[in-house]
């Protein structure tokens, strides 16, 4: 089994760690409702998609994608 030479600094580690920043997602306004969706998604406030209504307003977005 390889086995690491020598303790990893804090320097280091931290020099590793600076890629794993998470960034925020991206959103963008419905142009129904004008709630936050995120891009190329139903807007889960008025289950509208494309100019017209995809899913009932209100209903759980899982349950939809099922039926
Ligand atoms: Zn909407």
């Amino acid at each position: 089994m390889a086995v690491p030479k020598k303790k990893v600094s804090p320097s280091r580690r931290g020099m590793r760690r600076s890629h794993e920043a998470l960034s925020r997602e991206a959103h963008a306004e419905c142009p129904n409702c004008g709630e936050l969706r995120r891009p190329h998604n139903i807007c889960v406030s008025c289950g509208f998609y494309d100019g017209r209504e995809v899913v009932a307003a209100g209903k759980p977005l899982k349950a939809a994608v099922r039926a």
